[in-house]
């Protein structure tokens, strides 16, 4: 067989070519929308590399973004790794001193940044130095200083410009995990990882994307690739929707009727608003063409499953993943002969974070060992593959997460049924320790949050005297309801353990996000729990 790269190069080619006129959508910052083709796209991504050249990235240099989700990040997402240099995107929610942190250890020479999003750098203000700072407008309005990215790519000809050829090993992107769990660690994307994600991710069996489809990514570029949903729409040639800063649930709405969305992606949190605004303009919206929103980041509650698809006829499909693993690890999905399970069983098999997609391979390490796939067992997710961390970017301080025989350790705790899927207990920082015993926080707030009044809920352990940790709940209630601690109570006697259900409720108007929208239980645990 010949011995052909995988990179992404080869995806953009056939973009080019195949999917040239199939369009890429933007709706810009001034609310205007913006449309091309790939065509388009490739023609400006090679602008962008010579623009780029004669700034003096050299293959192999990191080019940061600090931008939203369009056309001009995706120029970037091809422009940058196609011509051998590296993509670094950052994400603007990060605390300063991470910032600051990440730009100075990826050693980024140039920075590609959003007009909206400039107060990041004054954050940051003379603590970080990069050679060149290129700004994506939507006026013409540049800071004295630096550059604008569309007057830049207009002046480029790069007219007879072909792009290099490279080494599928080659580093295309990289990324920070948004430090949930500390200091952000740096994962370097190989060409090829990306392109094997791309091809997996784009199975029936995973997220199942065809030429047809018009994909609305809300999880953002600035975080793992928007779970490389860019790649897989250009190798397919989908309709690539790209909502800009308009992430709230009218805006997308919008979006998915204007655009006849068919599958869109984000974190419970963008969806948990969203649902609530179709229940209260039911009927507004055209959304016949949208058949799945996945959902993944953290645990999808039962309830926005069920309400979107019973009262709305929205699939939610929920999948897991991680920076460090490209993102797509698992997807869950009834398989053939589930169709009969009744529909509680239904849904708990659907709201498991599922089967690996082929080419990951997970098991799970508990204190003994390697545990049974017997769905009871807990024990750390370990996960390998074409598409997973092999270490963390100059941090060898952390290759006590991966195992001597080669897998990546997660962090999460989880169970494995016979036959492969996996459902996350928790993370094994937040699981709480009861009388020997664990609670899940996932499952105990799932279970809170499946209580008509309240719209999330987070669980931290509080040190106990007797039982060592306790659970308690920080809940937000429904605008316009009220709900009492006991009859939260009442209601988890039906859904969880007795010794389960927390002697504590702390009612707040909302619960603290991490930069990628996860609960933010430092944040609370540092208010809650300290000094109890
Ligand atoms: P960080 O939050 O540290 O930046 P990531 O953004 O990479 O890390 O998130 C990875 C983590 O998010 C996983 O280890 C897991 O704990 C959690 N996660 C992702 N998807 C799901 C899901 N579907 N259900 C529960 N937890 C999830």
């Amino acid at each position: 067989m010949m011995d052909f790269p995988l990179t992404l190069n080869v995806i953009l080619r056939r973009a080019e070519t195949i999917h040239a006129c199939r369009e890429v959508v933007t709706h810009r910052s001034d609310g205007s929308w913006h449309r091309y083709g790939y065509a388009d796209m490739a023609r400006r991504a090679r602008q962008l590399a010579v623009a780029l050249a004669k700034l003096g990235v050299s293959s192999g240099d990191r080019v940061a973004t600090i931008c939203w989700n369009h056309y001009a990040h995706l120029e970037t997402y091809f422009g940058v790794p196609c011509s051998g240099g590296v993509l670094h995107t950052i994400n603007p929610r990060l605390h300063a001193d991470d910032l600051v942190h990440i730009l100075t250890e990826a050693e980024d020479r140039v920075l590609i940044i959003d007009d909206t999003l400039l107060p990041v750098l004054e954050r940051i203000g003379e603590r970080v130095s990069l050679e060149h700072i290129i700004v994506v407008t939507s006026d013409g309005n540049v800071p004295a200083g630096m550059l604008d990215y569309d007057a830049l790519i207009d002046a480029t000809d790069a007219t007879g410009y072909e792009f290099p050829e490279l080494e599928e090993s080659q580093a295309a992107a990289m990324c920070y995990t948004s430090g949930t769990t500390g200091r952000p660690k740096g994962v370097l994307y190989s060409h090829r990882a990306i392109v094997v994600h791309t091809l997996g991710s784009a199975l029936a069996s995973a997220i199942g994307i065809q030429e047809a489809d018009a994909i609305l990514p809300v999880v953002p570029m600035f975080h793992v690739n928007a779970w490389g949903l860019p790649f897989t729409c250009a190798m397919m040639g989908s309709k690539l929707v790209l909502p800009g800063r308009h992430l709230d649930s009218e805006s997308l709405l919008q979006a998915f009727e204007q655009e006849r969305v068919t599958i869109s992606a984000g974190v419970p949190t963008i969806w948990i608003p969203l649902l609530d605004k179709l229940n209260e303009c039911e009927g507004k919206y055209d959304l016949s063409a949208l058949h799945s929103l996945i959902v993944g980041g953290s645990a999808a509650p039962r309830s926005l499953m069920e309400e979107l698809e019973k009262r709305h006829n929205i699939r939610l499909v929920h999948a897991w993943g991680m920076t460090e693993t490209t993102p797509l690890g698992t997807v869950a999905m009834l398989r053939p002969g589930q169709e009969t399970l009744d529909e509680d069983q239904q849904y708990a098999v659907r709201l498991r974070q599922g089967h690996p997609v082929p080419f990951v391979e997970i098991r799970a390490r508990g204190e003994a060992g390697i545990v049974p796939w017997d769905g009871k067992t807990m024990g750390e997710l370990e996960v390998r593959g074409p598409w997973i961390a092999g270490a963390y970017y100059k941090r060898p301080d952390a290759a006590d997460r991966f195992t001597s025989d080669g897998w990546f350790r997660t962090g999460d705790i989880v169970t494995i049924e016979p036959g492969g899927s996996m459902k996350i207990e928790d993370r094994s920082k937040d699981l709480i320790k009861s009388g020997g015993e664990w609670i899940s926080s996932i499952d105990l707030e799932n279970a809170i949050m499946s209580h008509p009044a309240v719209t999330e809920a987070a669980v931290i352990a509080i040190p106990d005297a007797k039982w060592t940790e306790r659970p308690l709940a920080v809940v937000v209630v429904r605008e316009g309801q009220s709900v009492s601690a006991e009859a939260i109570s009442r209601h988890l006697e039906t859904k969880v353990a007795k010794w389960w259900i927390p002697e504590l409720f702390e009612f707040v108007e909302e619960i603290p996000k991490t930069a990628t929208g996860k609960f933010q239980k430092t944040a609370l645990r540092k208010q809650f729990a300290e000094g109890r």
